[in-house]
């Protein structure tokens, strides 16, 4: 069901503590880490504690939740102190997605190409 734990998702057991990571930011609903293959000198993931499958999803089933994912990519980026940040969903594996739980990328510290490839 959304919102569920799922026991074959990799962020849900970041969540759960099952699997270590650099946490950078955490509140009540969402978690922030590195990247474990960093594209970029700032490359954070902003997840929902919640499992939805993609950005989309999260949108749908829980706006709020959606909203707070978004509000904590800025408060990422202000940590960081990036004045230039890039925020991405990829939705889909043709557009690159690899893990099913919605995950903001939080890409910061270079230059960064438009359009993206
Ligand atoms: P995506 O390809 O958009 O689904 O993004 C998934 C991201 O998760 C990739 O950038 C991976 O490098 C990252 N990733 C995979 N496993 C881990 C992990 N254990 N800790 C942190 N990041 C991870
Ligand atoms: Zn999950």
């Amino acid at each position: 069901m959304a919102g569920e734990p799922q026991d074959d998702c990799l962020f849900c057991k970041i969540v759960a503590g099952q699997i270590p990571a650099t946490i950078v930011r955490e509140t009540e609903t969402t978690v922030a880490f590195r990247d474990i293959n960093p594209q970029a000198p700032t490359h954070v993931l902003v997840i929902p504690k919640a499992h939805h499958k993609d950005a989309g999803a999260l949108a749908a089933e829980a706006p709020q939740l959606a909203a707070d994912v978004l509000r904590e990519t800025r408060a990422v980026a202000d940590d960081e102190k990036l004045d230039s940040y890039r925020t991405v969903f990829n939705t889909g594996g043709g557009a690159g997605q690899t893990v099913w739980h919605a995950h903001a990328h939080v890409l910061g510290g270079r230059g960064l190409e438009w359009p993206p490839g």
